[in-house]
C-alpha cells in the first residue's frame, strides 16, 4: 500500500517523529536517574515506563515489561509463547483485532499462560493519528469487542500502531477507559535485523523499561531466537518481568 500523503497524514507523521523524541528523552532521563524517575515528562501522554506504586513514586525497583505487538500469528505467537514459558517470563501482547478474530485460540492460549492482552487497533492503519474520530473509535471499539467476546476479558491497555499518538488518539483511547502505553526499548525487530542486534538492544534494558517486540506482521524467527538469548542474559542479571 502506498504511503498516504494527505495533509492530515503528513501532520500525523510529523507528530509521530516528535513522539519518538519524547520516547528517547524518557529513556535517557530514566538512565540518568538510575531508574528513580517520578512520572512521565508529559503527564497527558502515553505511559513510557512501568508504573509502580502511587503517582510520583520512584521506579528503582520496577520490573521490566516485555510487550509483544501485531499478533496473534499462527506461526510466531506459539513459538514465542514457548520461549517465554521456558524462561518463566510473562508479557503483554498488544493484538490487532482483525488477527485476533482470525485466531481466537491463540488469544486464549496467551491468557491461559498468564500473559496480558492489550488493544493494538483493529487493522493497524498508519499513520494512525491521521484517522478521523469515527475511524479511531471503530478501530478501538471493535478490538475491545473481539477480545472480550473470545476471551471474556476486555483489554485495559492500548498501544497506537507505530506509536502514532495525537490529542485525538489519546482522547479516543481514554474515552474507552483504556491506558495508552508506549515503550522505552525498541530493537526494531520488525525490520528483521540480525539476531545479535536484537539480543544486544533487549539485553541493555533496565528496571522499569518497557521493551517492544513483535510476534506478527512478517517473519519473526529472529525475534523468537533473540529473545531466547536476551532473556537468559537479563535473568542472569537478576531482572524481574511482569506484564503491564
Ligand atoms: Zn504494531
Amino acid at each position: 500500500m502506498a504511503p498516504e500523503t494527505s495533509p492530515s497524514a503528513v501532520l500525523a507523521l510529523g507528530a509521530q517523529a516528535a513522539w519518538s523524541l519524547v520516547r528517547r528523552a524518557e529513556a535517557l532521563r530514566a538512565r540518568a536517574a538510575k531508574g528513580a524517575v517520578a512520572g512521565p515528562l508529559l503527564g497527558h501522554g502515553p505511559v513510557f515506563r512501568v508504573p509502580v506504586g502511587t503517582a510520583g513514586a520512584p521506579t528503582l525497583d520496577a520490573p521490566l515489561a516485555l510487550t509483544v505487538d501485531d499478533g496473534p500469528d499462527p506461526d510466531w505467537t506459539p513459538a514465542l509463547l514457548d520461549v517465554l514459558a521456558s524462561h518463566g517470563v510473562r508479557a503483554t501482547f498488544f493484538v490487532v483485532g482483525a488477527r485476533a478474530r482470525a485466531h481466537p485460540g491463540l488469544l486464549r492460549r496467551v491468557l491461559a499462560e498468564g500473559h496480558h492482552l492489550g488493544n493494538h487497533s483493529l487493522t493497524h492503519r498508519q499513520p494512525f493519528a491521521a484517522l478521523a474520530a469515527g475511524a479511531l473509535d471503530h478501530e478501538i471499539a471493535h478490538t475491545q469487542r473481539v477480545v472480550a467476546d473470545e476471551t471474556g476479558v476486555a483489554p485495559v491497555l492500548f498501544r497506537a500502531p507505530a506509536g502514532g499518538w495525537s490529542r485525538s488518539v489519546l482522547a479516543a483511547v481514554r474515552h474507552h477507559g483504556l491506558t495508552p502505553v508506549d515503550w522505552t526499548v525498541d530493537p526494531k525487530d520488525w525490520r528483521r535485523p540480525a539476531v545479535e542486534h536484537i539480543v544486544e538492544r533487549v539485553s541493555r534494558a533496565h528496571a522499569g523499561d518497557i521493551i517492544l517486540c513483535h510476534d506478527g506482521g512478517g517473519d519473526r524467527s529472529h525475534t523468537v531466537k533473540a529473545l531466547d538469548t536476551a532473556l537468559t542474559t537479563l535473568r542472569a542479571r537478576g531482572a524481574r518481568f511482569a506484564p503491564l
